[in-house]
C-alpha cells in the first residue's frame, strides 16, 4: 500500500502518517520525489480501513499495490532510480559498459584486460572469482586471491569494479573489494543471500534467474530493498527455453516490461544471453534500443585461451567496434555511451 501526499506537504504531516502507520505494525519505506513524497507501507492491510489514513492532513490517496512487489513498482517511485558510483552513474542518462572476462585468471590477465576496458572507455570492469559451476571439475575462479587481483587492476586503471558473491557468509569479504555486488541467475532466490547483500552499503546487480518469471525477477529485488538497500539493479541474461542453438533465450521483452513496471535500472548481458560471441554484437545493439540502461559483456585478449566461456567471450577488437555501433544507437534513443 502507498499513501501519496499533496504537493508540497509538510514534513510533520508526514511524520504524522508515518508514525500513525508504524504504531499499527507497518513497515515504512519513504520515497521522496522532487514533486511529492510517496510512503510505502508494508503490512497488514486488513487493518487499514480503520485507520483513515485518506482523512490525514495533507494525504492525497492511498493506494492499493496489486503487485506482489512494493518498493520496486512504478507506484511507489515514478522516477528512475539512479545509482550513483562516485563518478559513475548507472540508470541516468548514459549507458554503462562493463566488460571482462567471464573469470579472472591471473594478474596478468586481469591487468592486460583492464588495460582494454580503460582504453575502450567504459567504466567499469567485470569478472569472476567465485564461479557458479555446472561442473565440479570446471575452473571454480581463485577465490579470495582474484578478489585482490580484480582490486588492483581496478585501481591501477581507474575502473569500478563488478564480482559475484555466491553465499551469505562471503559477502562481507567480497564488498571490502568489490564496488558492486552480483547475485547470479544461478542464485536469483537464493532469499538468505539477497538480504546479507541487502545489509551493505553497495549496489546490488541481480541477474534473472534461469528460469525465473519478470515477478520473480523483480520480488529478487524487493528483498534487497525491503532490507535497506535501495541501490538495486536488475540483468537479463537469457533464459532457459526449448531452443538448443543458443545458451540461452535473451528475453528483451523483459527488459521493456521491468523498465515499466520498476523505476530500477535494467542491464543486458548478451554473452551469457546468448553463449556465442557472433550473437553477442546485434544483441547489445537490441538491448540498448530496447531501453537497457547499461550491458555487461564479456572480453577476453585470447578467447580460445580463456578458462571460463571462451566461446561467448568479444576479443579486444569486436569489443571496440562494438562500442562504435553502440554510440550510434545511444543517440538514436537520447541516450550518451562511453565518450
Ligand atoms: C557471470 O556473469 O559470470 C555468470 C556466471 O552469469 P550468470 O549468473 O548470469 O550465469
Ligand atoms: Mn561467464
Amino acid at each position: 500500500m502507498i499513501v501519496v501526499m499533496e504537493n508540497g506537504a509538510r514534513e510533520e504531516a508526514i511524520s504524522k502518517v508515518v508514525e500513525k502507520l508504524e504504531e499499527n505494525g507497518f513497515l515504512i519505506h519513504l520515497s521522496k520525489g522532487v514533486e511529492r513524497t510517496i510512503i510505502g507501507a508494508v503490512g497488514d492491510k486488513s487493518r487499514l480501513a480503520d485507520l483513515s489514513i485518506e482523512a490525514m492532513l495533507s494525504v492525497d490517496r492511498v493506494i492499493n499495490i496489486l503487485a506482489p512487489y512494493k518498493l520496486a513498482s512504478r507506484e511507489f517511485k515514478s522516477e528512475n532510480t539512479i545509482i550513483k558510483l562516485g563518478d559513475v552513474t548507472i540508470g541516468g542518462e548514459e549507458i554503462q559498459i562493463m566488460a571482462g572476462p567471464c573469470a579472472i585468471e591471473s594478474r596478468e590477465q586481469a591487468l592486460e584486460i583492464a588495460d582494454i576496458v580503460k582504453r575502450s572507455g567504459a567504466k567499469i570492469m567485470r569478472g569472476g572469482a567465485f564461479k557458479p559451476r555446472t561442473s565440479p571439475y570446471a575452473f571454480q575462479g581463485l577465490g579470495e586471491e582474484g578478489l585482490k587481483i580484480l582490486r588492483e587492476a581496478g585501481e591501477a586503471y581507474g575502473l569500478k569494479i563488478i564480482t559475484e558473491v555466491m553465499e551469505p557468509g562471503n559477502v562481507e569479504m567480497v564488498a571490502h573489494y568489490s564496488d558492486i555486488l552480483q547475485i547470479g541467475a544461478r542464485n536469483m532466490q537464493n532469499f538468505p543471500l539477497l538480504k546479507e547483500v541487502a545489509r551493505f552499503d553497495k549496489p546490488i546487480l541481480i541477474k534473472r534467474g534461469l528460469s525465473a518469471t519478470i515477478e520473480e525477477w523483480i520480488m529478487a529485488a524487493e528483498y534487497v530493498l525491503n532490507g535497506g538497500n535501495d541501490k538495486v539493479m536488475l540483468c537479463e541474461r537469457g533464459i532457459r527455453t526449448f531452443e538448443t542453438y543458443t545458451r540461452n533465450t535473451l528475453d528483451l521483452s523483459a527488459v521493456v516490461a521491468a523498465k515499466q513496471l520498476t523505476h530500477l535500472p535494467v542491464i543486458v548481458d548478451p554473452s551469457h544471453g546468448t553463449g556465442k560471441w557472433k550473437l553477442v554484437g546485434p544483441m547489445a545493439l537490441a538491448a540498448v534500443t530496447a531501453g537497457a540502461d547499461g550491458l555487461i559483456v564479456e572480453v577476453h585478449p585470447r578467447p580460445s585461451e580463456a578458462l571460463c566461456d571462451g566461446s561467448q567471450s568479444l576479443t579486444e577488437e569486436n569489443f571496440n567496434k562494438l562500442l562504435i555501433q553502440i554510440k550510434k544507437i545511444a543517440n538514436a534513443v537520447d541516450r550518451e555511451a562511453v565518450q
